[in-house]
């Protein structure tokens, strides 16, 4: 067994000289001996050829005056049987034409006689460096085709003119391509998903300084009765040594295990939580007949172990809620029902209802709206779902005798809404976690408010599903700002 070269580690390069004069012969083969290359020698281009056709050189000098077959016949029958291998033609007198003549059916470089020893080791080390590069070109060629073609994502890439220069077994199955060759096709002729052809046109118009890329989910039908897939398709531009965009990558991973996953356990939560919730209601039902002496008669010391337990039940049955519309909101049910809503109005109603909770803990709350918002087309309950919940944290996480401020305006083709208080702040640690699920900041501060953690969780929910953006930008101490944004065209 022959142990392989170890990476970046050349074979002992093989070269061949075919010259008609003994002396030239042995002063190469002394010459490049000396070098460690292993050195062949050839008087005629008969013996040259029937060496070429038996053996792999990198490197073949040759006479191009031989006896018999010339060197430019020997050139050519280089080129054809072997053609990574450099071939360098000696001229013996030196005529330009004859070396250009050379050049142009193929040979690496000339040098003429006489030449000297640094002159032929010159010559002969460049074509080596040429040969290896081409052998490590391909090489690594061929280990990413081997390693792309192997992948379980799909991969494909295309050419700046949407021409696919690349596809793996495991892209085509995925986009479910059944045809001939597609290399060389373009993108419109093989992928019929939108999204896809979508993603790769906006990926070649990114200007240079965009990095990053294009991240979409798509769904796939099934085939004859198969499930359909779903697939996170990434796509973005590779660029040249200017910056300038010259083709496209695109990788599909296969979500639909997690999707389903992620759906039966919206499934689950959503029917635990009602079943709690009932038996929990008549609970409270039970409790406060008790309270209210419909059983009998109640001690102070009873009254107030009950009022506590009921406290405790009332806030179990939000949470149970909240997990209830977190659940519905995950499995698409909610933001289904979309009409033309007057955010203003409904801001103005938000504001008015929660004035009054602010007022306990003097809170001033201020509305300010930019006049003419147009109406948006989106889910009313969802929306006041939005602003009860991002109104009731700036009151809940603020301090007595702090401000409050609604603010509405137009930004590009987005509303913007603003809830921003003076309040407590969030600790930049946190500022991404406030969104996840059940995510409490637990500090001295905001330890005795009740809460549930789900609240943020809901609104980014409701958002997304509005193709909106939520923000926030919070200095501890100093207050909080949550920024909407809601585009004015929702398809
Ligand atoms: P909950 O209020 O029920 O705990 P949320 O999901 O609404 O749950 O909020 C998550 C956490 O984010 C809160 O526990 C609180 O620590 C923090 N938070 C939310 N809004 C504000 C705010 N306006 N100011 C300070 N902290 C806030």
């Amino acid at each position: 067994m022959t142990t392989p070269a170890p990476a970046n580690c050349y074979p002992t390069p093989e070269i061949l000289v075919i010259d008609d004069e003994s002396r030239i012969r042995d002063a190469c083969r002394i010459v490049l001996k000396e070098k460690g290359y292993d050195v062949e020698v050839a008087p005629d281009g008969d013996q040259g050829l029937r060496m070429i056709e038996e053996k792999h050189f990198d490197v073949i000098l040759v006479d191009l005056m031989l006896p018999s077959i010339s060197g430019f016949d020997v050139l050519q029958a280089v080129r054809s049987h072997h053609p990574d291998t450099a071939v360098i033609v000696i001229t013996g007198y030196a005529t330009l034409e004859h070396s250009i003549e050379a050049m142009k059916k193929g040979a690496f470089d000339f040098i003429p006689k006489p030449f000297t020893p640094d002159q032929l080791r010159t010559v002969v080390d460049k074509s080596l460096r040429y040969t290896r590069a081409l052998q490590d070109i391909s090489e690594s060629k061929s280990r990413l085709g081997v390693m792309v073609n192997r992948l379980t994502n799909g991969v494909m890439t295309t050419d700046s003119v949407k021409r696919i220069v690349q596809a793996n077994p495991a892209f085509l199955h995925m986009i479910g391509y059944h045809g001939e060759e597609v290399i060389g096709k373009g993108v419109d002729e093989v992928i019929n998903n939108d999204e896809i052809k979508e993603s790769i046109e906006n990926a070649l118009n990114m200007s240079p300084e965009t990095t990053g890329e294009i991240i979409s989910e798509i769904t796939v039908p099934g085939m004859k009765g198969s499930v359909e897939k779903i697939y996170s398709a990434s796509c973005a531009p590779f660029r040249g040594r200017t910056s300038e965009n010259l083709g496209t990558i695109t990788v599909l991973h296969d979500i639909t295990a997690l999707k389903q996953m992620d759906q039966m356990k919206s499934d689950f939560v959503s029917m635990v939580s009602h079943e709690v919730r009932s038996p929990m209601n008549s609970l409270l039902m039970q409790l406060k007949i008790i309270l209210d002496g419909l059983a009998g008669d109640v001690t102070d010391k009873q009254k107030e172990i009950l009022q506590r337990a009921s406290e405790k039940i009332l806030n179990l049955n939000n949470l149970v809620s909240e997990l209830l519309d977190l659940s519905k909101i995950e499995s698409g049910l909610i933001a289904h029902e979309k009409e033309q809503v007057d955010i203003s109005k409904l801001l103005t109603e938000q504001y008015t209802f929660h004035s009054p909770y602010a007022a306990e803990k003097n809170i001033d709350i201020h509305l300010d709206l930019a006049e003419d918002l147009p109406l948006l087309f989106v889910n009313r309950w969802n929306m006041e779902e939005v602003f009860a919940n991002l109104i009731t944290n700036a009151i809940k996480y603020s301090p007595e005798d702090s401000s409050i401020a609604v603010t509405a305006s137009l930004e590009n083709d987005y509303m913007k809404v603003e809830v921003s208080d003076t309040g407590f702040g969030i600790d930049e640690e946190y500022l991404e976690q406030i969104f996840t699920r059940f995510f409490r900041v637990k500090d001295e501060k905001s330890r005795t408010i009740q809460g549930t953690g789900l609240g943020l969780s809901i609104v980014k929910s409701i958002i997304e599903s509005h193709h909106g953006k939520i923000s926030v930008k919070s200095t501890p101490g100093k207050g909080t700002t949550f920024t909407v944004l809601l585009p004015l065209q929702q398809n």
